[in-house]
C-alpha cells in the first residue's frame, strides 16, 4: 500500500494563539477505511479541511498522493480528494437532484452520454431515483445528506471525505450507504475516511482509527483495539460499540453478532447448550 494522505508535524489555528491542532503527524494509506474520531471540538472538520487543501497548515506539511498539497486550492485535487459536509445546505447549488449531482461534473470534459450515467448511478446508489426532478432544498435532512454523498460520488475521486453523513438516516438508509461506499472501498479501492460519532459504524466499516482529543492525536492504530477495553476512550468522549463491550466481557474477539453468538455457545456448558438450543438461539437464530 502506498500513502494516500500524510500530516507531518501539522499545526493549525483559526486565530493567533488559539491551537486547533497540535503536531499532528499520520498517514492514510491508498484504498483504506479509517475513521476519524474524537469529542466534538477535538479538531476533527479542521483536519479534514487540511487534508482537501481548504485551510493549510501554520506549520508542518499535508501531502496528498506523495504531492505537499502547501500551495493547492480544493478543485486541483478535485479528482484526488471528495468532500461531503457535516452541513448538507452549505453544498446544494442546483435547481434539480440531477442538476446537483451534475454540477461538478460539468467541469470536466467527460461527454454527455458518460455524464448522465454517471449521474444516475451516484443517485441510483443513495436511493434517490425518485427525486431526480426534485428541488435538492426540498428534500429532508437525511435526502439532502445522501445527495451530497451521490454529488461527492458522481466525481468518482480516489479519496472520499465524509463527516457525519450517518446522521438524519433511519437504520436502514445507514446501513445502505455504509454497505454501499464500503464496496466501493474494497472493490475499487476508494479511500474512505469516516469522520463519525457512531462507535458502530467505525467498529463495522473502518480497520484503522484515529483519535483526536484537545487537537492532538492521542490514537493512531487498529479500530478493533481502540476499542479492546484497555485503552482510556471515555476521556476522549467515545464509547465502546456494544459488540466490543461483549467481547471484553466474556474474553472472546468475535466480528460480528453471528460470530459471537457462535464463540458464546462454545463455552456453555452441555446443559446450558441444550437449553439454549431448546430456546432456539444456537448461533444466533432467535425466534
Ligand atoms: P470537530 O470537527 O472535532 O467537532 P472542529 O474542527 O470543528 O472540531 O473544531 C475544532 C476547534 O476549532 C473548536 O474549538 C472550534 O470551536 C474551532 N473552530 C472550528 N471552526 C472554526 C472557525 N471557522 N473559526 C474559529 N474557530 C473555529
Amino acid at each position: 500500500m502506498s500513502a494516500m494522505i500524510e500530516a507531518k508535524n501539522v499545526n493549525f489555528a483559526y486565530r493567533r494563539g488559539v491551537p486547533v491542532l497540535n503536531d499532528i503527524t499520520c498517514t492514510v494509506q491508498d484504498g483504506e477505511a479509517v475513521s476519524l474520531l474524537g469529542h466534538n471540538g477535538s479538531g476533527k472538520t479542521t483536519l479534514s479541511r487540511l487534508f482537501m487543501a481548504l485551510d493549510h497548515p501554520r506549520s508542518g506539511q499535508v501531502r496528498v498522493d506523495g504531492v505537499d498539497i502547501a500551495n493547492f486550492e480544493p478543485a486541483d485535487l478535485a479528482d484526488k480528494v471528495g468532500y461531503v459536509f457535516q452541513n448538507p445546505d452549505l453544498q446544494l447549488l442546483g435547481d434539480t437532484v440531477y442538476e446537483e449531482v451534475a454540477y461538478g461534473l460539468e467541469n470536466r470534459k467527460i461527454p454527455k452520454a458518460a455524464l448522465d450515467t454517471q449521474v444516475r448511478e451516484a443517485v441510483e446508489a443513495m436511493g434517490l431515483t425518485p427525486y431526480l426532478e426534485k428541488y435538492p432544498r426540498s428534500l429532508s435532512f437525511g435526502q439532502k445528506r445522501r445527495l451530497g454523498v451521490a454529488a461527492a460520488l458522481a466525481l468518482q475521486p480516489r479519496t472520499l471525505i465524509l463527516d457525519e453523513i450517518t446522521n438524519g438516516q433511519d437504520e436502514q438508509e445507514k446501513m445502505d450507504m455504509m454497505r454501499y461506499l464500503s464496496g466501493l472501498q474494497q472493490e475499487k479501492h476508494m479511500t474512505l475516511i469516516l469522520i463519525t460519532h457512531d462507535m458502530e459504524i467505525a467498529r463495522k466499516y473502518t480497520n484503522h482509527a484515529l483519535v483526536l482529543h484537545d487537537g492532538s492525536l492521542v490514537y493512531d492504530g487498529k479500530t478493533q483495539d481502540l476499542f479492546d477495553g484497555k485503552r482510556p476512550i471515555g476521556e476522549w468522549g467515545l464509547q465502546q460499540p456494544v459488540l466490543s463491550r461483549l467481547n471484553a466481557l466474556f474474553g472472546v474477539r468475535a466480528e460480528s453478532p453471528e460470530g459471537l453468538c457462535a464463540l458464546l455457545q462454545c463455552k456453555l456448558s452441555p446443559a446450558e447448550r441444550s437449553a439454549s438450543v431448546n430456546a432456539g438461539i444456537e448461533g444466533g437464530n432467535r425466534t
